[in-house]
């Protein structure tokens, strides 16, 4: 069998049986939009993640984007954000009317650097590019809020993060998108900041067989808000219409196949911990490859097992031609992306997060990946930087 870089097949053959069960439940009862599957899913979640409450809705997309509607977010506000991160961080942004301003990440983590960020703020408050890089149009922003990315399933810095927020008014939202099951000082993902949101897209740690999200948060007022936006704002019942929403909702089905997946889900969470000190164990003895750091008192999720290396180009050849599948998360970092052109910015003003992406590709990770696969990937690494 080939290598796969996300085996959703391996998975689906030990699952099979409950996913079936579940969605022939669905099929049975016919509450196809907010069934009882989606109550349970909640609960089942947000008793794992810790946080008190969770809202299912339709994507990950969806669910930073109801976290922002529920913050009243809009024109002239500034959200501080990485720029090396999914697109769709900073597009939830955009779409409201505000405006994200990037702060650079950590070398070794990846994730939105705290200094750096105090310094964004600092900038934004003196209306003063020259303290920090700031977006076209700055001097009529406000800060409002921080959306910090996990990246590859690594929590970010959240003490220093949320103190800071803290001290200027901010709200924090974690994009929890890759970490579900990741940890961070003792506490789950999805429970570090005001509110989170995860993605049940088929490729995270958690998927579902299409598209889903989840938020969650602490913070009883701002769930009822969420839970509002997600069903077109609706106030006492879906014709009584207190706010603008959206259909936000995620598919009965989904939540059903969310269900029988999360059975296992713990299991596998010990599984990629086992894959990725397999790939550390076999790749961190050679000086031209960076292997990944996970801060000590965190779990990563690891999403994405990714390897930085100025060698990068004849690792990727030599892995193709073996029939190895490889990705780069991310190849371009949003503020050198067309979309962001408006922002004005210019190549040099995340200089860590230019360098990484040059330089940074992922390995193929599954908690179902064997150590012969993983040998046998290492060696070609190996003879391919030599
Ligand atoms: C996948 C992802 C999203 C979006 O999730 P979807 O479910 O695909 O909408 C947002 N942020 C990050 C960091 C992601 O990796």
């Amino acid at each position: 069998m080939a290598i796969q870089f996300i085996d959703l097949k391996a998975q689906q053959q030990r699952i099979l049986a409950a996913v079936q069960e579940n969605i022939s439940r669905v099929l049975a009862h016919g509450q196809y939009i907010m069934g009882p599957e989606i109550k349970e899913l909640e609960q089942r979640l947000a008793g794992y993640t810790g946080a008190r409450h969770a809202v299912s809705c339709s994507s990950g997309t969806d669910a930073l984007l109801m976290a922002l509607m529920a913050y009243g977010v809009g024109p002239g506000d500034a959200i501080f954000t990485s720029p090396f991160t999914f697109v769709a961080t900073a597009e939830v942004i955009s779409l409201l009317g505000a405006t994200p301003v990037f702060v650079d990440i950590e070398p070794d983590t990846f994730n939105i650097d705290p200094a750096l960020l105090e310094k964004a703020v600092a900038a934004l408050e003196n209306k003063d590019p020259e303290i920090h890089p700031l977006p076209q149009g700055f001097e009529g922003l406000r800060p409002r809020g921080v959306i910090s990315v996990d990246l590859f399933g690594q929590p970010a810095d959240y003490d220093r993060i949320n103190a800071l927020a803290a001290k200027k008014g901010l709200f924090v939202i974690e994009d929890a998108a890759q970490s579900f099951g990741a940890e961070y000082k003792g506490k789950k993902a999805c429970a570090l900041a005001d509110a989170a949101a995860t993605s049940f897209f088929p490729a995270k740690p958690l998927g579902c067989y299409g598209d889903g999200g989840m938020v969650f948060t602490d913070d009883d007022a701002l769930y009822a808000k969420m839970a509002s936006v997600r069903v077109h704002g609706k106030g006492s019942d879906k014709y009584d219409n207190i706010r603008i929403g959206i259909n936000g909702r995620c598919d009965t089905l989904q939540a059903a196949i969310l269900l029988a997946k999360f059975e296992i889900f713990p299991e596998e969470m010990v599984l990629r911990q086992d894959v990725a000190n397999r790939y550390t164990n076999l790749l961190n003895d050679n000086p031209h490859i960076q292997t990944p750091l996970v801060r000590e008192g965190s779990l990563s999720a690891w999403a994405q097992y990714s390897l930085v290396s100025e060698k990068k180009d004849e690792i990727l050849d030599a892995l193709k031609k073996e029939g190895v599948p490889t990705a780069i998360y991310y190849p371009r970092p949003l503020h050198l992306q067309g979309a962001y052109a408006y922002l004005g910015h210019k190549p040099g003003d995340y200089p860590v997060s230019e360098d990484k992406a040059g330089k940074i590709f992922s390995l193929p990770m599954h908690p179902y990946l064997t150590e012969a696969e993983q040998r046998q990937i290492a060696d070609v690494i190996l003879g391919a930087v030599s």
